[in-house]
C-alpha cells in the first residue's frame, strides 16, 4: 500500500497536472487503498472525481462508477482518455454486442475505470458479467440518489447494496454533496456499509457572497436586470420555480437584450442539448433553468447564480448556488424572495407527500389496468401515463404526486417501473437485410447507405425485435434523428419493419399482487417526511429572515460549526458599516 501512496503526488502531477490535493482528497484516498469504505461528503466543485480516479489507477482491479448522469458519461471518459486513464462506460446508449464488448475488454484488464448507470443492476446478464471482473474499487457518484431524504431519490440505487454484496463487498466509496445528516445516515444504512470513514470538507466557499432581496413578485424582474448589469459579459445561472417562469423570465431577458437561454425539463432532448452546449461554451451567457439543469455541471466561470423564487430547501440552494465561483474566482449567489413563494414549495411538497388513500387508490387503477402483452403474453405489465392515472383520480392528485406515489410503491415493492422502453421505439424485421435493401427504389441511395449503418451495428437486434431510443441510435450512427425515422417509417409502410413508435408514458411491472388489508405502506414513515419536508422550508426561510452571517448559518444547518463569519454577504456588510460608523 506504501508503495501505491508513493506513486499518487507523481500521478496527480503527470495525469491532471495539479501540485497539490485539495482539502479532503489525500484522506479520501488514503482510506480507499487501505481498503476502508468511505463516505465523502465534498462540495459541488470540491474535487470528488479525483478522489476515485487517482486510486483507480494504482488499484489491481477496475474500479466501477456508479453514476445516474448517463449524459455526461460519454463526457466523463472522453476527459479520462485525455489524460491517459483507461476507461469505459455502459448505459442504454450501448447496444448489447457493444456491452460485450467493452465488458469483454474490463475483464482483459484494459480499463481501470468503468462507469455504469444505476440502471445496470435491474439486468441479471449484466451482474452475472459482473462477477467475472475483479472490482477493487465500488464507487457511487452524487450517492445522495439513494436517500429518500435527498432531492433526487432514484429507486435503482436500491439495487446497489445487493450487487456489493454480490460482488463479495469490495471497498466502497459513496460521494455525494448533500450534507444533511439524514442523507449521510440513509447511504450508510441503504449500502450496507458497516462503520465506514465519514470525511467531510470544504464546504464553505470564501469566494462567494450570498444575498437575500425580500420583495414583491412584479419587482423580481428589475432586480435580475439590475443584477445582470452588475456583472457583465459574465456567465451566470438563474433559477426558476416553474417551467412557465423560466419561458417568461427569458422574454424579459431577450427584450432588454441579453443573450439568454432557457432550460427545463419540459423541453426536449435535442433543444437542451443544444442549449447546454451553448451555454457551457460561453455563447449564451445567462440561462434561466428550473432545477432540472446543472447536475454535475462542471462549468467553472459562472461568476453569479441568482434564484428567483425561494427553494425548498437549504440544501436545494446551496447546491444550485454552489455553482458559481467554481475556480474559486469571485462570484455572487442572489436570492431574491417574495413572501408567496412558500406557496409554491407547499405544492411542491404536497407533490412529493401523496396521502397514503390516494398512494392505494394508484395501486387499485394500476392492477386493472389491462395488460400489454402486445409483445411477451406472460408480462404483467401496464403502459400508462401519470396523466391517465390523474385523469382517473378525478384530478385529485397532481401529476408529480402519481409519480411519486408510484416511486413509493416501486420502493414497496408492488411495481417496478422498467427503464428499458420508457420513450423507446419497438422495431422488429420482417425480413432479412437483402430482401429489406432491395425493396427500396434505387433512388434512394442516402436511404440504403443509413439502412446499412443501421444493419451493420443493430441486426441482431432487429432481428430479435428491440425497444430502441431513436435518440441515442441516431447519435451512435452518426445520422439526424430526422433521416433514421424517414427510413424507419418507410420500411413500416412497405410492411419490412414492424415499428410502435415512443411510448410516451411509464412501464409498470406488477411485482405483487395484493388486495386491500394486504397491501402494507409504512404510513408513519411517510407522515414523517411530510412533517420533516415543512420543517426544513421553515428552515429555508429562516435564511431568507436571518440577521446573521449568512455563509454560517448555510454551514451550520450542515452541522460544519468551525466557521468564521464570511465578512462578505449582505447581513456581513451591513455590520461591517454600522461599526465603521460607530468607529466614525
Ligand atoms: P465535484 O465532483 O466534487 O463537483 P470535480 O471532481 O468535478 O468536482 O472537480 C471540480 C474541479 O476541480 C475540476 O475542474 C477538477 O479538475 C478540479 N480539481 C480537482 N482536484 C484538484 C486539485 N487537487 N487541484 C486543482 N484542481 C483540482
Ligand atoms: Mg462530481
Amino acid at each position: 500500500m506504501n508503495n501505491q501512496k508513493q506513486q499518487l503526488p507523481e500521478l496527480l502531477k503527470i495525469h491532471y497536472g495539479f501540485n497539490s490535493f485539495r482539502p479532503g482528497q489525500e484522506k479520501v484516498i488514503d482510506n480507499i487503498l487501505a481498503g476502508i469504505s468511505t463516505v465523502v461528503i465534498m462540495p459541488t466543485g470540491g474535487g470528488k472525481s479525483l478522489c476515485y480516479q487517482l486510486p483507480a489507477l494504482v488499484l489491481d482491479g477496475v474500479t466501477l462508477v456508479v453514476s445516474p448522469l448517463i449524459a455526461l458519461m460519454k463526457d466523463q471518459v472522453d476527459g479520462l482518455h485525455k489524460v491517459g486513464i483507461p476507461s469505459t462506460f455502459i448505459n442504454s446508449s450501448i447496444n448489447r454486442a457493444e456491452t460485450a464488448n467493452r465488458i469483454q475488454a474490463v475483464k482483459q484488464g484494459r480499463y481501470k475505470l468503468l462507469y455504469i448507470a444505476p440502471e445496470r443492476f435491474y439486468s441479471v446478464e449484466f451482474m452475472i458479467a459482473l462477477k467475472e471482473i475483479k472490482v477493487s474499487l465500488f464507487t457511487i457518484d452524487e450517492a445522495h440518489c439513494i436517500s429518500q431524504w435527498g432531492h433526487d431519490f432514484r429507486p435503482s440505487y436500491i439495487k446497489l447494496k445487493n450487487a456489493i454484496e454480490l460482488l463479495g463487498k469490495p471497498t466502497v466509496a459513496a460521494f455525494t454533496a448533500t450534507a444533511t445528516l439524514e442523507v449521510r445516515e440513509d447511504i450508510i444504512k441503504q449500502l450496507g456499509l458497516a462503520n465506514p470513514n465519514l470525511v467531510i470538507t470544504g464546504f464553505a466557499r470564501p469566494n462567494l457572497q450570498f444575498g437575500v432581496i425580500n420583495t414583491q413578485d412584479s419587482r423580481k424582474p428589475q432586480f435580475v436586470l439590475d443584477a445582470i448589469s452588475s456583472a457583465p459579459d459574465s456567465s451566470g445561472i438563474i433559477y426558476v420555480g416553474t417551467r412557465s417562469r423560466a419561458d417568461q423570465l427569458l422574454q424579459t431577458l431577450l427584450s432588454n437584450n441579453i443573450e439568454a437561454v432557457s432550460y427545463h425539463a419540459g423541453m426536449n432532448t435535442q433543444d437542451r442539448k443544444w442549449v447546454q452546449e451553448n451555454f457551457m461554451k460561453g455563447k449564451a451567457k445567462v440561462i434561466v433553468a428550473t432545477n432540472a439543469f446543472g447536475l454535475g455541471i462542471d462549468k467553472p466561470d459562472i461568476r453569479f447564480v441568482i434564484h428567483y423564487d425561494m427553494p425548498g430547501t437549504i440544501e436545494a440552494y446551496y447546491q444550485e448556488a454552489g455553482r458559481a465561483g467554481r475556480d474559486g474566482r469571485q462570484s455572487f449567489c442572489l436570492l431574491l424572495y417574495s413572501p408567496r413563494d412558500r406557496y409554491l414549495q407547499e405544492f411542491f411538497i404536497k407533490g412529493d407527500n401523496p396521502p397514503p388513500e390516494m398512494i392505494l387508490a394508484i395501486y387499485e387503477i394500476v392492477k386493472s389496468y389491462p395488460l400489454d402483452n402486445a409483445h411477451d403474453m406472460e408480462s404483467d405489465t401496464v403502459l400508462i401515463t401519470y396523466a391517465k392515472i390523474s385523469e382517473m383520480l378525478s384530478g385529485k392528485l397532481s401529476e408529480m404526486a402519481v409519480g411519486t406515489a408510484i416511486k413509493i410503491l416501486e420502493r414497496e415493492g408492488y411495481v417496478t417501473r422498467s427503464h428499458d422502453r420508457a420513450g423507446h421505439a419497438y422495431l422488429k424485421t420482417r425480413n432479412s437485410q437483402l430482401a429489406t435493401r432491395n425493396a427500396l427504389t434505387a433512388k434512394s441511395k442516402s436511404q440504403r447507405e443509413t439502412l446499412e449503418r443501421l444493419f451493420d451495428k443493430y441486426e441482431q437486434e432487429l432481428i430479435s425485435g428491440w425497444y430502441a431510443n431513436l435518440d441515442e441510435v441516431a447519435d451512435i450512427l452518426q445520422i439526424k434523428k430526422d433521416t433514421l425515422l424517414r427510413l424507419i417509417k418507410k420500411l413500416s409502410n412497405l410492411n419490412l419493419l414492424e415499428y410502435l413508435p415512443p411510448f410516451r408514458g411509464t412501464e409498470l411491472k406488477i411485482v405483487k399482487r395484493a388486495d386491500g388489508a394486504g397491501v402494507k405502506l409504512n404510513f408513519a414513515a411517510l407522515k414523517y417526511k411530510l412533517k420533516h419536508a415543512y420543517n426544513k422550508l421553515d428552515l429555508m426561510e429562516n435564511y431568507i429572515y436571518h440577521f446573521g452571517c449568512r455563509q454560517k448559518y448555510i454551514l451550520d444547518y450542515f452541522g460544519d460549526f468551525e466557521n468564521k463569519k464570511c465578512a462578505k454577504c449582505d447581513n456581513c456588510l451591513v455590520k461591517n458599516m454600522h461599526e465603521v460608523e460607530k468607529i466614525q
